[in-house]
């Protein structure tokens, strides 16, 4: 294999994230898997009070490419998904005046995983629209486990880990960043704290989010 073609392979490897079928080394599905994405169209939803936005639905072969950035540190991933949500994004949602603020994770899974999916996403966002990247939430407390739990202490739950870095500026205009987006507990408490700190405005961009909300 000349040394190029091996590097990389290295970066993508050429198989589909989805179902591991032979693929480019560029695309990160097969064309078939390709196919199988549910796009979910130009429409922006209300997610617990925040206007969101996702290229396609969380299922198939989108849930594989998510759980692929997630827990097998898959970096390469991280561009070819941000080049969807970029491709499709409505107007209004890359506000030249917003910066683009990262869901974090819990500390424990952070240093468990080395990394934050939705900070990488973020990154290659910020080089395709020319926002920054303002990385200015945390988690506080530990990380409760929320099976068991019933919605509305799952949503408590969540609503009391959010805020501000310590010595961190919100800045006026976000546009919160995620991998993917469910009910939108994580999104509206994000929010919370943003507003609380002076944010007039947030919107929320995402890969993918669960469709018929
Ligand atoms: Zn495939």
């Amino acid at each position: 294999m000349p040394l190029l073609t091996r590097a990389l392979a290295l970066i993508a490897p050429p198989f589909c994230w989805a179902c591991g079928s032979g693929s480019t080394a560029v695309e990160p599905l097969c064309r078939p898997c390709r196919a199988e994405l549910r796009w979910l169209g130009p429409e922006t939803v209300e997610l617990a009070g925040v206007e969101t936005w996702a290229p396609v639905a969380y299922e198939g072969p989108a849930r594989a490419l998510v759980r692929a950035l997630k827990f097998r540190g898959a970096a390469g991933l991280a561009a070819p998904m941000a080049a969807q949500i970029v491709a499709g994004a409505p107007q209004h949602l890359v506000d030249p005046r917003a910066a683009l603020v990262p869901v974090p994770l819990h500390p424990v899974r952070a240093r468990r995983r080395g990394f934050n999916q939705a900070e990488r996403l973020a990154t290659q966002l910020a080089r395709r629209t020319g926002l920054t990247v303002e990385d200015c939430l945390c988690r506080r407390g530990h990380a409760r486990r929320q099976v068991g739990l019933g919605r509305s202490e799952r949503l408590a739950a969540i609503a009391g880990a959010l805020e501000l870095r310590p010595g961190a500026r919100a800045p006026a205009f976000v546009v919160l960043v995620d991998d993917v987006v469910t009910t939108g507990a994580t999104l509206n408490s994000c929010a919370a704290a943003l507003r609380a700190a002076g944010t007039r405005q947030v919107w929320a961009l995402a890969y993918t989010r669960t469709p018929g909300r």
